[in-house]
């Protein structure tokens, strides 16, 4: 009896010695002084998780569906349930539905979204989840930093506060636009914004410049400029959508638009998840 108990305690002490290695080297290997962007493929819509070079946790849009969950288990240790930051670009369900389901399997710190108002399921789950986690909420608007170690978002639209207002005739249009810089790597991140808000975005004076742009609204034509894609002047450009998605995403003009500009163009309905490191310096990605 004695001797079960004992061989019990080696048993548990030993598990505890492996997992905790584990652990140790987990924590190590994802802090290798990079910052790391995933655009998950999530079929039509947009996630991408962000860890940074100190470890913190974003994530910018949850796509369809309860998908996210499966992506970020194999994005972050399976002990790990907190996120630092959640940011919702806008109310429509292919960037809101994966969220919910994440609100409710994870402990979230802060959340940025635009505060605008829709009517659907999904949206009323979102806010009641909102009203039940303890987080941080904050309503993007235009001119915000969030500075996460030597990372930091700046916040470029929506220009006013959208915080109670109604964006359900054309919530595409309320669409957070937010760069992501790390040294001289920038990430611009696009939601949904059409054309007509993108010249706004312009006309705002405020540097759009980016290294690695997530092209608006799954490559959609009533996006992404040719004036607009001249300003951001981007070498890479990714653009999250379906397999043959019956919207037609990516639209062939855009398509045209970005190699006119030499600009690389990733798809996650091509590549699958696509990764980009930086060592602020330069970015790399996985062909
Ligand atoms: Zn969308």
């Amino acid at each position: 009896m004695d001797n079960n108990i004992k061989k019990d305690i080696i048993f548990v002490s030993l598990f505890l010695l492996i997992l905790a290695n584990v652990f140790v080297w987990q924590f190590i290997l994802s802090l290798d002084g990079n910052l790391k962007v995933v655009f998950f493929d999530i079929g039509e819509g947009d996630s991408a998780f962000v860890e940074t070079p100190q470890g913190h946790q974003i994530l910018i849009d949850g796509g369809p569906g309860q998908r996210v969950l499966t992506k970020l288990g194999h994005a972050m240790p399976f002990w790990d349930k907190t996120i630092d930051l959640v940011i919702l670009s806008h109310p429509d369900y292919d960037h809101l539905s994966g969220l919910v389901s994440v609100l409710e399997r994870y402990q979230v710190k802060n959340i940025l979204w635009n505060g605008g108002l829709v009517n659907n399921t999904v949206f009323t789950n979102w806010q009641k989840d909102l009203a039940i986690e303890k987080a941080q909420v904050f309503t993007a608007q235009s001119g915000q930093v969030i500075k996460a170690g030597q990372a930091r978002f700046l916040v470029l639209y929506p220009l006013a506060d959208l915080a109670g207002q109604s964006v359900e005739k054309e919530s595409n249009n309320s669409s957070v636009v937010a760069r992501l810089s790390y040294g001289s790597s920038d990430f611009l991140f696009t939601g949904d914004l059409p054309t007509k808000n993108e010249i706004e975005l312009l006309a705002s004076n405020q540097d759009v410049a980016s290294e690695v742009l997530k092209v608006a609204h799954h490559g959609s034509k009533y996006s992404s400029s040719p004036e607009f894609l001249a300003v951001v002047n981007p070498q890479l450009a990714i653009i999250s959508c379906g397999a043959n998605n019956t919207y037609g995403h990516p639209n062939q003009e855009v398509l045209n638009n970005l190699q006119n500009f030499a600009i690389n163009t990733l798809r996650t309905d091509q590549k699958g998840d696509i990764t980009i490191t930086s060592d602020g310096s330069n970015f790399y990605y996985k062909q």
